[in-house]
C-alpha cells in the first residue's frame, strides 16, 4: 500500500505525509491540506461495519492514512482509547434517524476529532522529543474539545482564544477550568477576530522560535476522524451500496467535509444537506455562484456556527475542481453543477430554529438544541424539494441539549438532564486572560508566555 500524501489547496507547497500535515496545520502557502488521492473502501467492507464497534470502524477508516506512520496495533489502541463512548442513532420516523454526537467528554461532536488528533500528535511528539504549542480559535466547542483532549498530554501546550460575548457559561468553563498545560484568552471581539489573530500568528516570522500548530478545522487531522461516523451511520441504516441522505448543521464546514471525504472513500451519499444559520454565504454561493464572505459574522443562537467565511470552503472548492484562496477570492470556479447535484443548503433564522426545536419535541419527542435544530430544519427544507421515497437519512445532532439549558427551558418548559462531565464544571474555579482585538498585544502575549 502507498502512503496517502497531502497537498495544499493553493498548490504552492510540497506534498507531505499525515504526520507533517498534522503538526503544521496550515500549509506554508496558506492553503489547506487535502489527500492527493482517497483510499477506497469496498461495499462489502462498509456493510460489514454494521456489526463492528465504533472504535474498530474508526481504525479501519483511518488505517490507510496512517500507513507507514502509525503501526496498525498502536492505531487500533489509540482508536479504542479515543472512542470509549456511545454514538446513538435515534429513530425519528420511517428510515430517518438523528445521530447524537454529544456523548464525548465535552458533549459536542468536536470530541471525535480532537481526541484522535491529540493521540496522534502526542505520539508523534513523543517519537521526536519535540514540544508544540497549539493555538486554537473557537466559537465555543472546538476550544473545549481541544483543551480536554490535550489536557495533560506531555510536550503540548494549548492556548485557546474565544470571543468573550459569544460563548455560553458552560462552554467557557469547559476551557477555563482545566489549567496545567491549558491556557485561554477571552477576546473582546468575535470568532472571526479570534481566527484572524491565530492565522496572523502562524504567518508571523517574529514568532518562528515558538513551534506553533493549529487544531482548528483547518487541520486535516480534524477532518479525517470526522468521516468515520458517516460510515457508522450508513452501515446501520442503509442496505449494502444503498445511498443515504445526510444532514449536517454547518459553520466552518469541517463536519460536512468529513462526509465529503467519506463519499470520496466510497460511501454512497444521495444528497448532503448542509444548513447554516443566519450566516448564509454558502447557500447564496450555491444558488448564484458568487461568493461573498460575511464580515463581521452574524451572531445567531447556534453560536458554534457563527462563521462568515468558512475556511473549509477552500477544500470543498478544490475537490470540485475550483480554487478559492484564503482571502475568499474565487481564483477558479468549481463545478457548480456538480456541487448543486451533490449538496443542498438553506439558511435557518433564529426564529425558525426556536420553532423547530419546539416542533420536533412536540411532534416526535425529539430533543434538540439550537445547532441540531438548524440541521433538522434544513433537512425538512430539503424534503420540500425532493421526497425521501423511503431512502434512509441521518441528521446530525452536534451538541448535548444540556449545553443550552436556558433556551430549552424557555422553549420546552423543562431543563435537560446534565451529563456528569458537564455537571462537575460548576464547582471548579475559572482562570483566563483577557485581550483586545489587537495583533500586537497578542504577539506580545505569545512571546511572554511561550518563548
Ligand atoms: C462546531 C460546531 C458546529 C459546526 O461544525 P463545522 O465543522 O464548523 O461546520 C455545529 N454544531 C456544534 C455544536 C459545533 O460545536
Amino acid at each position: 500500500m502507498e502512503p496517502v500524501i497531502f497537498e495544499s489547496t493553493n498548490g504552492q507547497s510540497p506534498a507531505v505525509d499525515l504526520c507533517a500535515a498534522l503538526l503544521k496545520g496550515q500549509a506554508p502557502d496558506r492553503g489547506l491540506y487535502l489527500p492527493k488521492t482517497f483510499p477506497r473502501l469496498s461495499t462489502a467492507q462498509i456493510a460489514d461495519f454494521a456489526r463492528l464497534p465504533y472504535a474498530e470502524i474508526a481504525f479501519q477508516v483511518l488505517a490507510p492514512y496512517c500507513h507507514g506512520i502509525v503501526d496498525p496495533e498502536s492505531l487500533r489502541a489509540l482508536c479504542a482509547d479515543a472512542y470509549n463512548f456511545e454514538v446513538p442513532l435515534e429513530p425519528v420516523f420511517d428510515r430517518v434517524r438523528v445521530m447524537r454526537l454529544d456523548r464525548g467528554p465535552t458533549a459536542s461532536f468536536k470530541d471525535f476529532a480532537a481526541r484522535m488528533m491529540a493521540r496522534w500528535i502526542g505520539r508523534f511528539l513523543r517519537e521526536s522529543g519535540r514540544t508544540l504549542t497549539i493555538l486554537t480559535a473557537t466559537s465555543g466547542d472546538t476550544g473545549s474539545a481541544v483543551a480536554s483532549a490535550f489536557h495533560g498530554v506531555e510536550g503540548i501546550r494549548v492556548l485557546v482564544l474565544f470571543p468573550i460575548g459569544e460563548v455560553s457559561a458552560r462552554q467557557r468553563k469547559q476551557m477555563t477550568t482545566l489549567r496545567d498545560n491549558i491556557r485561554s484568552i477571552a477576546l473582546a471581539g468575535k470568532f472571526d477576530d479570534c481566527q484572524a489573530l491565530v492565522k496572523q500568528a502562524f504567518a508571523d516570522p517574529a514568532l518562528s522560535r515558538i513551534p506553533l500548530s493549529s487544531a482548528n478545522s483547518i487541520n486535516i487531522g480534524r477532518l479525517l476522524p470526522q468521516s468515520v461516523y458517516y460510515f457508522h451511520a450508513a452501515a446501520r441504516l442503509a442496505k449494502p451500496g444503498e445511498p443515504l441522505v445526510i444532514a449536517v448543521p454547518s459553520g466552518n464546514f469541517g463536519d460536512m467535509m468529513g462526509a465529503v471525504i467519506a463519499g470520496r472513500m466510497g460511501l454512497p451519499i444521495h444528497r448532503l444537506v448542509v444548513p447554516v444559520n443566519g450566516n448564509n454565504e454558502f447557500p447564496t454561493f450555491l444558488a448564484t455562484g458568487d461568493y461573498h464572505k460575511i464580515e463581521p459574522s452574524r451572531n445567531c443562537l447556534s453560536n458554534a456556527m457563527n462563521v462568515g467565511h468558512p475556511s473549509n470552503l477552500a477544500r470543498l472548492a478544490a475537490l470540485y475542481g475550483g480554487h478559492l484562496d484564503e482571502t475568499g477570492a474565487v481564483r477558479r470556479a468549481p463545478d457548480m453543477a456538480a456541487l448543486r447535484r451533490d449538496l443542498f443548503s438553506s439558511s435557518v433564522s433564529d426564529e425558525q430554529t426556536r420553532a423547530t426545536l419546539r416542533e420536533a419535541w412536540e411532534k416526535y419527542h425529539l430533543l434538540l438544541e439550537p445547532h441540531g435544530a438548524v440541521g433538522w430544519r434544513g433537512f425538512l427544507d430539503y424534503l420540500q424539494t425532493e421526497p425521501l421515497h423511503d431512502k434512509p437519512a441521518v441528521v446530525l445532532e452536534t451538541a448535548h441539549p444540556a449545553k443550552f439549558p436556558d433556551e430549552i427551558e424557555r422553549l420546552l418548559g423543562f431543563t435537560p438532564e446534565v451529563p456528569p462531565s458537564l455537571a462537575a464544571l460548576d464547582r471548579l474555579p475559572e482562570d483566563f486572560d483577557r485581550l483586545p482585538v489587537d495583533y500586537g498585544a497578542f504577539r506580545d502575549y505569545l512571546l511572554a508566555k511561550y518563548s
